[in-house]
């Protein structure tokens, strides 16, 4: 039996925020793999330009093979249309060993408007979540959440803490944009392959 932990999410590109949910998931729970799972159409993002699935893909395949435990998923580039959470969990269940378990990972905001996302009941009726705490996110809300998914539909769900790192993609891409440096905000074979490819060169 393997336990599999899914985070999901548009990685243009993927940096060490990202990477240390990753680890504080495989540190603080029986998760035995993260899965990065780049978003062909991310539903809250259909109108935003963002570099191609290939792109993203590379990057997060070069990222996983530097640490243990990490891979990286191809499946919602190969389902159609929008990338909706619950249709993607399906899928990966269905490909998956009979007894093997499968976690979706969110932040501690996000985990509490899963029950707004598109089939939000058959979602959270049949998966199961880490929440990352993050220092400053009320934990009375968070709790008074799972537990409201828990009473509605049985949902399972255990909170982990990740400090979330002051780094988000947009301000790496700004950042190349302006020629400064990324190499304390991604890791080393991404910066090189952000180079090597000219990414975000242009606005
Ligand atoms: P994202 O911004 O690309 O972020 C990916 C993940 O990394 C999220 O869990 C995010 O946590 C976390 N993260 C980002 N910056 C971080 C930092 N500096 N330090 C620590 N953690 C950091 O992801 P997204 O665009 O919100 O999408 C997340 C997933 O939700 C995707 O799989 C997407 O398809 C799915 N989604 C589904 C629906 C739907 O089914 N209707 C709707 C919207 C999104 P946070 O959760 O705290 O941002």
């Amino acid at each position: 039996m393997t336990t599999y932990a899914v985070i999901g999410g548009t990685f243009d590109p993927v940096h060490l925020g990202h990477l240390s949910i990753a680890r504080d998931v495989l540190e603080q729970t029986e998760v035995d793999e993260v899965i990065f799972m780049p978003a062909k159409l991310q539903p809250f993002k259909l109108d935003e330009e963002i570099s191609s699935f290939e792109e993203r893909y590379m990057m997060l395949k070069i990222a996983c093979a530097e640490r243990d435990g990490l891979s990286v998923s191809r499946l919602e580039k190969d389902l159609e249309g929008v990338s909706y959470t619950y249709r993607t969990l399906d899928e990966l269940r269905e490909r998956l060993k009979k007894d093997d378990e499968l976690w979706f990972i969110t932040g501690s905001d996000t985990f509490t408007k899963l029950d707004t996302w598109t089939e939000a009941e058959h979602l959270l009726r049949t998966n199961s979540f880490i929440a990352c705490d993050r220092p400053g996110y009320p934990v009375e809300e968070l709790e008074a959440k799972r537990q409201e998914y828990f009473e509605k539909y049985g949902t399972r769900s255990v909170v982990i803490n990740n400090e979330r790192l002051d780094i988000s993609s947009t301000m790496i891409r700004e950042r190349v944009r302006e020629g400064r440096p990324i190499d304390k905000l991604v890791t080393p074979g991404v910066e090189k392959y952000i180079q090597a490819n000219g990414l975000y060169k242009q606005d």
